[in-house]
């Protein structure tokens, strides 16, 4: 078996290098190998100084993933990177590539550090829910003071050699080639006598008294629910009040506990379900893929503006297409606005909001699409409209072209048998705003092909998207889940709760908003429209009238008209409880005769979130979504459901299904709804003793 990490003598300065494809990353091989060679080059009378250094494309990225839930083999990595810091010679990481966790620990394990410029170093272990356990929290602090520390590790991104060069994690950036300016900065710190210097010896900078409490507040709200930033701030905390020693101990106490925390369970499913979603099962993996070089999107309005900016982030150039001129106008204006508010905020230059601009190439004209890769169809959302325009795209694009609809409530396979071409129709649902909800569900019709899938699988990463494939049905997964909880809610209004104590209950579950707050926001006369046609299409199987649709025609449409479920004030998003709606409330109840009841905010929880649970198995045994992991994704990355619950059915497993099946089950029974009807899945995995995941 080849050595994954070997020792050899350049000159005067011994090189230990790590050798383990493709991130070098610290698996039981290396650590040992780490150990072995270290130990190596501190006998070797010739070699005055030590450097550590990756091959190939990185220093150590960080923990090897391939260890993970498996019994820990030695040596550990804390006691690695103790033996490094012990040594009696200068000892130097020379770092390119990512120095990421683990990785840069190690690194502080050495006397000095010397990184390309292109080179980045970071712990991100918080965003698994961890800490950076092999003594990060304790050496970081006290190489460059608490604060510093603290927003890299609670923040966990990485940072660009400059900035590490700036507050001293690094000493020194080198051009070219990485080993020879280490060998020569070794050279150097040799010919000058540099000491020893060895990060666990070093005093944590004074910093001013309050910070760690200070810090916990600044964080409060976006870190709601996690653990592992308020962990990292203990163990920072640590740095400073304790002993080196006494400090390790700490970090081991806290990253142990991270360990088996629920919430660390949750994200690192999430982190590893997110790549997985990218993986269709069924697809083989050498399914051909088209070239998507251009686009085109139908419609400039909510919807069609934020999907064209995509691909113009992306540098891919996109035509924009509407029949009336002033429609075009406006939807290219609200473009340019959205554009140069990100400038004003620092996050884009203005050369940069010039060079997307260009690439939007606005036109009345469907001759104009005669050339493009992909067109996405946003157009109102009415199945004769997009008749019309799959009808043109079908006379104008060339053969290949993927034609794309947005569509969140119609029947996609209708819409492919508008075009002589179904299989190279498909859906894709952005979710609003466009241009910043990471989620896009790709909906694959019934002729829609393998290679038409994997394409737009493959285009959703390009354009900065996760892509969950879904089948077709009413609202596909999201939709379809988020309108059984959304009736739910106004069930339980109807029966007593009120809509406030309802938004905080799953406000408190994690949620950004409670299901009124959130209505309000998307505004309410989208699901008013939504009944409304059903009402008339299907009035059998339409909702009964409630009090959310005398509000609509009240004219409380949500936020956009400051009054909808909550009265808002101008400016302000904050949802202020209404008497007005009470008492609309109020006499909803007294006109159907419901004698209003407390509900208790359990009864909540479990009426709002079973459903879904529910709703998402029949999802799965209908083969809309693939599994479980696809719902996860997409209540995460569309919905703000909390990463650190690891999505509904990760969620519902810590439930128990059984609990949940039992519930449904009663609901079913008192109601006779349809809905509340227990899915096959659900009860198979309940009568097992299963979860979704196992
Ligand atoms: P919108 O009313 O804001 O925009 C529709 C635009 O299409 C308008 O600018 C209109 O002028 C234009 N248009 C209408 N008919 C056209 C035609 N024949 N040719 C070219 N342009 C035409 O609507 P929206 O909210 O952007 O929704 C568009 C689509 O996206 C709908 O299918 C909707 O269901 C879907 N969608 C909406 C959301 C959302 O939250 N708004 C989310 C996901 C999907």
């Amino acid at each position: 078996m080849s050595e994954v990490v070997s020792y050899r003598l350049e000159g005067d300065i011994g090189v230990i290098g790590v050798d383990y494809p493709p991130v070098n990353a610290l698996g039981q091989g290396v650590r040992e190998g780490l150990v072995n060679c270290l130990r190596q080059g501190l006998e070797d009378d010739q070699a005055k100084a030590l450097v550590v250094i990756g091959e190939g494309r990185t220093f150590p990225a960080g923990a090897d993933i391939r260890e993970f839930g498996k019994p820990p083999a030695g040596p550990a990595l804390p006691d690695v990177i103790n033996e490094y810091e012990s040594s009696d010679k200068l000892v130097i990481a020379a770092i390119h590539g990512t120095a990421l966790g683990g990785g840069l620990e190690v690194a502080l394990g050495c006397d000095y550090r010397v990184a390309l410029e292109s080179a980045k170093v970071g712990l991100p272990e918080v965003k698994l829910g961890l800490l950076p356990g092999a003594g990060g929290t304790q050496r970081l602090p006290r190489l460059v003071g608490a604060k510093a520390a603290l927003d890299m590790i609670v923040g966990g991104n990485p940072v660009k050699a400059k900035d590490a060069y700036k507050v001293g994690i690094v000493d020194e950036v080198v051009g070219g080639d990485l080993l020879e300016g280490a060998l020569a900065y070794a050279r150097k710190l040799v010919a000058e006598n540099a000491p020893l210097r060895k990060i666990r010896d070093l005093d944590v900078k004074k910093e001013e008294a309050d910070l760690f409490t200070n810090y916990e507040k600044s964080i409060a709200r976006k870190q709601r629910g996690f653990k592992a930033p308020f962990h990292c701030i203990k163990a920072v905390q640590a740095a400073v009040e304790l002993p080196f020693e006494d400090g390790m101990k700490r970090e081991r106490e806290l990253f142990a506990e991270l360990l088996v925390s629920p919430e660390s369970r949750a994200q690192r499913h999430v982190f590893f379900a997110e790549r997985e979603v990218a993986k269709v099962p069924g697809l083989p993996k050498d399914t051909a893929k088209r070239d998507v070089k251009s686009a085109a999107i139908i419609g400039a309005g909510t919807m069609g503006g934020g999907i064209a900016m995509n691909f113009a982030n992306a540098g891919i150039p996109v035509k924009i297409l509407e029949v009336k001129e002033d429609a075009l106008e406006r939807g290219i204006a609200v473009i340019r606005k959205n554009y140069e508010n990100t400038a004003k905020k620092g996050r884009i230059t203005q050369e940069q909001v010039e060079q997307r601009m260009a690439l939007i190439q606005p036109t009345l004209s469907y001759d104009d699409l005669g050339d493009v890769d992909l067109v996405i169809e946003a157009v109102f959302e009415n199945m004769d409209v997009k008749k019309a325009v799959f009808t043109e795209l079908d006379r104008v694009c060339k053969p290949g072209a993927i034609l794309a609809t947005n569509t969140s409530t119609l029947d996609v396979n209708r819409i492919a048998s508008f075009t002589q071409r179904p299989e190279d129709v498909v859906g894709m649902h952005f979710f609003s705003p466009a241009n910043v909800m990471k989620l896009l569900e790709n909906v694959r019709g019934e002729k829609t092909s393998d290679e038409v899938v994997a394409t737009v699988m493959d285009l959703s990463r390009r354009i900065g998207k996760v892509g969950v494939l879904v089948g077709v049905c009413h609202g596909f997964v999201g939709n379809r889940m988020l309108h059984k909880r959304q009736a739910e809610a106004v069930q339980l209004v109807n029966e007593g709760a009120n809509p406030a104590q309802v938004d905080k209950v799953l406000f408190d579950l994690g949620f950004p908003m409670g299901p009124f707050a959130m209505s309000d926001l998307a505004g309410m006369d989208v699901g008013y429209r939504i009944r409304e046609e059903l009402r008339k299409e299907d009035p059998d199987n339409a909702p009964p009238r409630n009090w959310t649709d005398d509000l609509v025609e009240q004219g409380r449409l949500g936020q956009k008209t400051q009054a909808g479920v909550f009265d808002y004030k101008e400016g302000d998003r904050t949802p202020v409880p209404s008497s007005e709606v009470d008492a609309l409330i109020a006499k909803f109840r007294e006109e159907n005769g419901i004698q209003s009841r407390d509900i208790s905010d359990q009864e909540i929880l479990e009426r709002c979130m079973y459903i879904m649970v529910n709703e998402g198995a029949k999802i799965l045994e209908e083969g809309i979504a693939a599994r479980p992991l696809d719902v996860d994704v997409i209540w995460i990355y569309g919905y703000g459901f909390p990463v650190y619950r690891g999505g509904v059915l990760f969620w519902a497993d810590s439930v128990g299904l059984k609990t949940i099946y039992d519930k449904v089950s009663q609901i079913h029974q008192e109601t006779g709804s349809d809905t509340w009807k227990p899915a096959a899945l659900l009860e198979k995995l309940a009568k097992e003793g299963k979860g979704f995941y196992s």
